[in-house]
């Protein structure tokens, strides 16, 4: 899941009304676009000018990563990893200074809840892949940022792949895995560059390969994970209805289907609900559910946390 960064920190301030000011802005209705011209409008909205620089101080990050932890135990959840790529954050406090509050709040998530975490560095793709690679490389030489992989979001249609080859490789070569926002805005080629070219572990959403049989029998007998998001799909417009969602399809193919809240606070997910629609939508059985969060666990970054946090016995690889 994203941390949302200054969606967390309105909501902190919140309790000092930061939710009630907002202004009409000028952009078009959310609901007027789909796909990631609804999502940019949305975070725009939820974001814009309501976030004043001075709430981003390292309690504060510490503070809302803590919360993250805290919400997700109220779902059983056992292991999170949280994506962290907001660039005010990184602007304001430093990477090092945004990361390791980010850390320092899963640790005390930790001891509240035994809730165990990692970091995955998220790179926006429109901010180009200089920025990338310095993001990459100010993550790599801190140790204490405990970050554990690398995730490339954003405009798949129009930044490819291959310009983030060099922040990929860098974080391979610090040991991160590697996962890719792919076939979510884009079809099935962006899923096929984003494991040949950047070399991706795990791929964000990546629904859309259920449009080629050929990848479909790649990504299962490869045991490349999905972490697909179908509320977040049908939120964006993307996908008409949970039950014509390819998650089903997926899933009796044999692909390591697993299922995500993606942006919880924006898109208004939770990883219960998933579940639970899941089950009702789709008809998966408890077993089928066990078997998506043994390759969730399987396909962690910190896998060894992750299968003892889950208890769950490893899904094959
Ligand atoms: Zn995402």
């Amino acid at each position: 899941m994203h941390l949302e960064t200054s969606l967390r920190l309105c909501r902190l301030a919140d309790r000092a009304g930061c939710a009630d000011t907002r202004e009409p802005y000028l952009i078009s209705d959310p609901k007027l676009h789909h796909g990631y011209d609804r999502l940019r409008r949305l975070r725009y909205l939820g974001r814009a000018a309501r976030v004043p620089d001075s709430l981003y101080t390292i309690e504060n990050i510490a503070r809302i990563t803590e919360e993250l932890i805290e919400e997700a135990a109220t779902k059983n959840v056992r292991y999170v990893e949280v994506r962290v790529g907001g660039r005010r954050g990184f602007t304001l406090l430093g990477v090092r200074g945004m990361l390791q509050a980010v850390a320092e709040g899963r640790r005390r998530g930790a001891r509240s809840t035994g809730v165990a975490s990692s970091t995955i560095l998220t790179v926006v793709r429109e901010r180009g892949p200089e920025e990338a690679l310095e993001l990459v490389e100010a993550a790599a030489s801190c140790e204490e940022c405990g970050v554990a992989g690398l995730d490339i979001s954003g405009d798949e249609a129009n930044f490819p792949p291959a310009l983030f080859a060099r922040a990929c490789n860098a974080a391979r070569d610090a040991g991160w895995g590697i996962t890719i926002h792919a076939g979510e805005f884009s079809g099935p080629a962006s899923i096929w560059t984003a494991i040949y070219q950047l070399g991706a572990n795990r791929i964000g959403h990546g629904f859309r390969a259920v449009e080629d049989p050929e990848l479909v029998d790649y990504l299962s007998t490869h045991g490349i994970p999905l972490e697909l998001c179908p509320t977040s799909n049908l939120r964006l417009g993307i996908v008409r209805s949970w039950r014509e969602h390819p998650l089903r399809t997926l899933f009796d193919h044999g692909v390591h289907v697993t299922l995500n809240s993606d942006d919880p606070i924006l898109l208004g997910a939770t990883l219960s609900d998933e579940f639970e629609a899941a089950q009702r939508e789709q008809g998966f059985q408890d077993a089928d559910l066990e078997r998506m969060t043994g390759y969730a666990a399987n396909g962690a970054f910190h896998r060894d946390v992750a299968l003892a946090a889950v208890g769950t016995p490893a899904a094959t690889p």
